[in-house]
């Protein structure tokens, strides 16, 4: 949970908390699989209330560790996210831009949902380990950047290693 004090500012138009903060986040699950942090993530920025509505700007900064979509080993991933959000907490569900405001009662503002957000709008389409993953080899399983296979080199049709290729190039 991260979770803000807006006491001083959430009855007071035109009042700004300054934000610095490094937390520690749980895993969130993502299309690729789950992301998980092993250090804390920082968020810097303003929460402004602008005419009762509490508006958060941030910059959600961090370490991801993930899954490599071709060879499936961990690697780290640095995360840099915009955050943008409007808090309310005499709206109604529904209301506001596009039903796009978050509700929030009392003095304590929890923002682990938008972090999570952000932290999904920030991973790339592909995930990979290195931009040359070599990934995992169809036939036996063996990761191909930490060790060669045999199955290549065993009597293999040249015009079917030209498709593999092709194929492997295509992933
Ligand atoms: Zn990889
Ligand atoms: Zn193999």
């Amino acid at each position: 949970m991260i979770r803000l004090d807006v006491s001083r500012i959430k009855n007071v138009p035109g009042e700004t908390l300054r934000l610095d903060l490094n937390f520690p986040m749980d895993p969130v699950q993502s299309q690729h699989g789950q992301v998980s942090f092993n250090s804390p993530l920082r968020l810097t920025g303003f929460l402004t209330n602008e005419g009762g509505k509490l508006k958060l700007t941030g910059c959600l900064e961090g370490e991801a560790r993930i899954a490599c979509g071709r060879c499936l080993d961990l690697f780290d991933l640095p995360l840099k996210a915009e955050m943008d959000e409007v808090y309310c907490s005499e709206c109604r569900e529904g209301q506001g831009p596009g039903g796009e405001w978050v509700l929030f009662r009392g003095d304590v503002l929890d923002v682990t949902a938008e972090v999570a957000k952000a932290v999904l709008s920030a991973l790339p389409m592909k995930l990979l380990c290195r931009e040359d993953c070599r990934g995992l080899c169809q036939r036996c399983g063996t990761n191909l950047n930490r060790e060669a296979c045999r199955c290549s080199t065993d009597d293999v049709d040249p015009r079917m290693e030209v498709l593999r290729k092709l194929l492997k190039d295509g992933n």
